[in-house]
C-alpha cells in the first residue's frame, strides 16, 4: 500500500504521524512510504533520516496526496487540506468529529474511509492511542508548573522538592487516571509532597500500592477538594468523565483561598476543564493569572514536547497502521475489533455511534 505522511499545518503543531524507524517497519512490510518534505522537522527528524530508512520524500503536497492510498496524520484535516484528498482514500488520525460538523460533511462527501485514533478501544475499555498523549500531558504538567512557581515567572518562589531543612511544595492532583498518575510520578520524583484525589476506591488502592503509600490518596468530594486545595502550591486538574464535559471540581471560591503565586494546571481543559474559570490557552500565551493564582490551560500540551510526543504516538499507532496497510482495512477490522471501533466514517456513512448521535438531527 502507498502510505503518505503530510506535514502538519495546524498552528504550533510540530508533531508528525510517523518516525523514521516507523517508516522502516512499514517499508520492510512491503509498503511505500511517502513523507512530505520537512514533515519531521518540528520533531527533529530530517528528510535524510526518513530516506535512510527507505521512505521517499515528496516536495509537492498535491503529488503526495494524489499518490496516497492511506494518509496518516496527527491532527484532523484542516480546511486548507480538503482539496488534496481523493475519493475512497483511507485516513487515520486524531479526528474528534463530534466537535467538527464541517469535517464530517467533507469526509462523507469525499467518501473517505476515516479511522480516528481516539476511538480505537481495546477489550478492557482502554484507549491505546490516547494514552501516550495523556502520559505526556501528565508529566509535562508538573514540569511546566515548576517553572511558573519561580519568582521571575510570577510564581510564589517555591521549589517543588524543597531542600534539606525546608519543606517541599504541596501538589494536589485531582483525578488519578493516566494524566494524574503521571503528574504524581514526576512531582513525587522531584521531591514534592503529593496528594491524589479520585472517586474510585480501586484507583486509589492501586496508587497506594504502586507508590508504596508515599503518595496520599483522598476521596474526591467538594469538601475534601476545598480542604486540600487551600494550602496547595500546585493543583493539577486531571479528571475525565468519558463522553461528558469535565465538572468544575475546583471552584473559584476554593481558588481564592490559595496562596498568591501558586499554580493551577487544568489538563482537562480539552474537555471543558475541571477548574472553574479556566479557558483554553495556547503555547504562545500559556498562562493567565486570576485571584493571584497562575492558571496554565493549554489544550494541546503534547505539542510543546513534539519530539517525545511523536515517538510516543508512533509507538502506539504503528501496529494499527501496519495492520490496515498489510491486511486491507476490512480484514484488519475483522481480525482486530479494537481497530474496528476506530472506524468513524465509511464510504460516506457515519459509523461511530457517538458521532452519529451528535449529528442525528442533521441526517
Ligand atoms: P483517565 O480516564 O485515565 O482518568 C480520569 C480520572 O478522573 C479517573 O481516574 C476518574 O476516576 C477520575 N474522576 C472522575 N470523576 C472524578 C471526580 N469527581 N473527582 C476526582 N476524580 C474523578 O483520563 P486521562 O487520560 O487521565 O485524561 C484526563 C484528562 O486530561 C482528559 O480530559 C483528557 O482529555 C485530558 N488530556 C488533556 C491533554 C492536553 O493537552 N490538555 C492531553 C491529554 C489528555
Amino acid at each position: 500500500m502507498i502510505i503518505a505522511v503530510p506535514k502538519e499545518i495546524k498552528n504550533n503543531e510540530n508533531r508528525v504521524a510517523l518516525t523514521a524507524a516507523g517508516a522502516e517497519v512499514l517499508k520492510k512490510a512491503g509498503h511505500t512510504v511517502l513523507i512530505e518534505e520537512n514533515a519531521g522537522q518540528g520533531s527533529g527528524i530530517s528528510d535524510e533520516d526518513y530516506q535512510k530508512f527507505g521512505a521517499e520524500i515528496v516536495a509537492d503536497k498535491k503529488e503526495l496526496f494524489d499518490r496516497a492510498e492511506m494518509i496518516i496524520k496527527v491532527k484532523e484535516p484542516l480546511k486548507e487540506e480538503y482539496e488534496f484528498f481523493r475519493e475512497d482514500q483511507i485516513l487515520f488520525t486524531y479526528l474528534h468529529l463530534a466537535a467538527d460538523q464541517e469535517l464530517v460533511e467533507f469526509l462523507k462527501e469525499k467518501k473517505i474511509t476515516a479511522f480516528a485514533y481516539e476511538t480505537v478501544q481495546n477489550e478492557d475499555g482502554e484507549l491505546p492511542l490516547l494514552t501516550p498523549m495523556s502520559e505526556v500531558a501528565g508529566r509535562l504538567s508538573v514540569q511546566a508548573a515548576a517553572a511558573y512557581l519561580e519568582k521571575p515567572k510570577g510564581g510564589s518562589g517555591v521549589l517543588l522538592g524543597g531542600v534539606p531543612g525546608v519543606k517541599p511544595a504541596k501538589v494536589v492532583v485531582v483525578g488519578g487516571g493516566i494524566v494524574g498518575r503521571n503528574a504524581a510520578k514526576v512531582a513525587f520524583g522531584m521531591g514534592a509532597e503529593v496528594t491524589i484525589m479520585d472517586i474510585k476506591q480501586s484507583t486509589m488502592r492501586y496508587i497506594d500500592d504502586i507508590f508504596h503509600s508515599s503518595i496520599r490518596t483522598i476521596m474526591s468530594n467538594p469538601n475534601h477538594v476545598a480542604e486540600e486545595v487551600k494550602d496547595a502550591d500546585l493543583v493539577v486538574g486531571a479528571v475525565l468523565i468519558p463522553g461528558a464535559k469535565a465538572p468544575n471540581l475546583v471552584t473559584e471560591e476554593m481558588i481564592k483561598t490559595m496562596k498568591e503565586g501558586s499554580v493551577i494546571v487544568d489538563v482537562a481543559i480539552d474537555q471543558g476543564g475541571c477548574i472553574e474559570g479556566t479557558y483554553p490557552t495556547t503555547h504562545d500565551n500559556p498562562v493567565f493569572t486570576k485571584y493571584g493564582v497562575i492558571h496554565y490551560s493549554v489544550a494541546n500540551m503534547p505539542g510543546a514536547v513534539a519530539r517525545t510526543s511523536t515517538f510516543a504516538l508512533t509507538n502506539a499507532t504503528l501496529s494499527y497502521i501496519k495492520k490496515l496497510a498489510s491486511q486491507g482495512y476490512k480484514k484488519a477490522m475483522l481480525n482486530d475489533y479494537s481497530l474496528a471501533l476506530g472506524l468513524n466514517i465509511y464510504q460516506g456513512e457515519i459509523i461511530c455511534q457517538a458521532v452519529a448521535e451528535t449529528f442525528a438531527e442533521n441526517y
